[in-house]
């Protein structure tokens, strides 16, 4: 991050704001305009302020502009220039604090380690986490890189380290200060001689090996990332994104992206077999298939592995989020969902456990066992639900179940087969919602829409359509 001397060009951000709406400033603007300034300034290379004079205006507000472009066309949302409530929302997310464009990111020649085998050295601590579990996560991110290159780490508590790991706080003598809580939670350096290869670590974060925020082992992977010649991914599932997202350690591997990037820096790993890794579903995938689906409150959630797709009924884009995001104590894989639209409740199910939704907020005492809902204990887990005045359905295999959300039991008669009562469904159900009459039945990469008043499929299309896709 050598190339952090900005040119002293002067911001009229208001000017160019007052356009969009000629009143006097509100408070919650002055500070949009901060959060504004201050992001293009750490990550997207906009020069700082200087005094204001007449001529620079212009200038400075399309180099605002072009700059929010920059931003908004990383992040994949709508390129408009303009600091939409969608741009400030992502501008506030916890991040790396290594700038995501820039000639130091990008340098001629990319920066890496001559050798492979390299050394570290953790050389504070936080005060916040034993020893032992600091030591453990810098290990374990750092494995995460030797398994799918051919890079070794060794650890050293004396002499120049390759890579030095160091908790600190605000200004640091690096010309990156932090920022306290939040915000910018970390940084670290190209490989090179003297600070190149060394990470940084907000001392003022809060520190956890949970899920609670933040995980020390995801970020330091993040960061060891930098260490290692990496620049940021505009892929919103990689280590490499660059904003915070927690993943389950326990089970993390290393996403395509990554292992990619990596090994077009240093080649293949050693080992006789090539690691592989996950790779994000992408909306236009036309293979792709939903794990659940579920209304909430006009919007349309899509489920697949640890992401959701969130549909607006006012908004074209169709935005992919983490389920880790918004409820960071859901797992991933969720296989069935549905809403209850007369108690205002979403239910949520993995396994035989399930969780209670009002709103985004879940509900105290979950997760519950299905067994609740009258299940014997040979239903291990439910592939698709969905709720439809005062019964709810639960398809499992090739059978369907119906349950009195009133009385609070099984309704007799049930499991049916799924093709006696929903002719034209022949196939395992993945995933199921309702919208006005019609169940939208998901299976494979296809969808049937089902008509409730007309009782027969009146539609088989591709999935994808619903992620407004062509
Ligand atoms: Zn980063
Ligand atoms: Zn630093």
């Amino acid at each position: 991050m050598s190339g952090l001397k900005m040119l002293p060009l002067l911001l009229l951000l208001h000017v160019w704001l007052s356009k969009a709406s000629p009143v006097a400033f509100q408070p919650k603007e002055k500070k949009n305009i901060e959060v504004v300034q201050n992001y293009l300034e750490n990550f997207y290379q906009l020069p700082k302020r200087i005094p204001i004079t007449e001529q620079s205006e212009k200038y400075s507000t399309s180099v605002i502009v072009e700059k929010l472009k920059e931003m908004q066309r990383f992040f994949g949302l709508k390129v408009t220039g303009r600091p939409n409530e969608e741009t400030l929302e992502m501008m506030q997310k916890p991040r790396c604090g290594v700038p995501d464009t820039g000639d130091f990111m990008l340098t001629p020649g990319n920066p890496k380690w001559r050798q492979t085998n390299l050394t570290y050295r953790i050389i504070n601590y936080t005060p916040q986490l034993p020893h032992t579990s600091v030591e453990a996560a810098i290990e374990k991110a750092f494995n995460i890189w030797s398994g799918v290159s051919p890079l070794t780490f060794t650890k050293t508590s004396q002499g120049e380290a390759d890579i030095n790991i160091d908790f600190v706080e605000r200004a640091h003598g690096d010309n990156s200060p932090f920022d306290g809580p939040n915000g910018i939670l970390a940084h670290a350096f190209q490989p090179g001689p003297g600070l190149g290869g060394d990470a940084h670590f907000d001392a003022e974060e809060t520190w956890t090996s949970t899920s609670e925020n933040y995980n020390l082992f995801l970020v330091a992977a993040h960061e060891f990332g930098h260490s290692l010649g990496l620049s940021h991914s505009t892929d919103p599932g990689s280590l490499m994104y660059p904003n915070y997202a927690f993943s389950e350690p326990s089970t993390y591997s290393l996403p395509q992206d990554d292992i990619n990037g990596i090994q077009a820096i240093y080649g293949p790993s050693d080992s006789p077999i090539q690691p592989t890794g996950p790779s994000t579903p992408t909306a236009c995938d036309p293979r792709l298939t939903f794990d659940a689906v579920t209304t909430l409150r006009g919007e349309i959630l899509f489920f697949k592995d640890k992401y959701f797709w969130r549909r607006h009924p006012q908004l074209r884009n169709v935005e992919l989020n983490f389920i880790s995001l918004f409820w960071p104590s859901l797992p991933t894989g969720i296989q069935a969902a549905y809403e209850d639209s007369y108690r205002d409740i979403v239910f949520l199910f993995k396994g035989n456990q399930y969780w209670a939704l009002s709103g985004y907020d879940i509900q105290q005492g979950f997760p519950q066992n299905i067994s609740n809902y009258g299940f014997p204990s040979n239903v291990r887990a439910i592939d698709a639900a969905v709720s439809h005045e005062t019964k709810t359905y639960f398809f499992i295999n090739n059978q369907v179940w119906r349950y009195d959300n009133e009385r609070r039991s099984m309704e007799p008669g049930y499991p049916q087969s799924i093709a006696s009562t929903f002719p034209g469904i022949e196939s395992r159900v993945d995933a199921v919602f309702q919208r006005d009459n019609f169940f939208i039945f998901f299976s494979g990469p296809r969808y049937y829409a089902f008509s409730l008043n007309g009782h027969r499929v009146t539609r088989v299309d591709r999935s994808i359509l619903w992620l407004n896709c062509r």
